[in-house]
């Protein structure tokens, strides 16, 4: 999609840290970091967040097994929060499905 900035990640135009890469996601490390360990895993496919899954998209469920992976390279897999911020009123601010991988620190409660 032209004005999103996730997908000018995903196809280069603007800079990233990336910490893995397959198929069907980017994982990069979030710009602005709260914690340690902040990763995003970025969906390539261009959808504004769950509620326009369908089973057009079932190449997303590896998505468990990619997080899996970045808590093995980022070796936090002790414990990690993964964050899915879906909707303006949960504070999602970049409309383009992705989660947050987060950890490297004990994290408080949620919420
Ligand atoms: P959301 O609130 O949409 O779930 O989270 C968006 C996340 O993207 C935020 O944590 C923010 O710091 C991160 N972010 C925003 N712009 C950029 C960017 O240009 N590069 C990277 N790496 N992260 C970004
Ligand atoms: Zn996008």
């Amino acid at each position: 999609m032209d004005d999103c900035i996730f997908c000018k990640i995903i196809n280069g135009e603007i800079s990233s840290t990336k910490v893995y890469e397959d198929e069907n996601f980017l994982v990069i490390k979030d710009i602005n970091p709260v914690a340690p360990v902040h990763d995003l895993v970025l969906y390539k496919r261009h959808i504004r967040n769950l509620n326009e899954l369908t089973n057009e998209h079932e190449d997303f469920s590896k998505i468990f097994e990619v997080i899996k992976k970045v808590a093995e390279l980022e070796k936090i897999s002790n414990g990690y929060r993964v964050v899915v911020n879906n909707g303006e009123e949960a504070g999602q601010e970049i409309n383009h499905i992705h989660f947050h991988v987060i950890g490297g620190r004990k994290l408080g409660k949620i919420a």
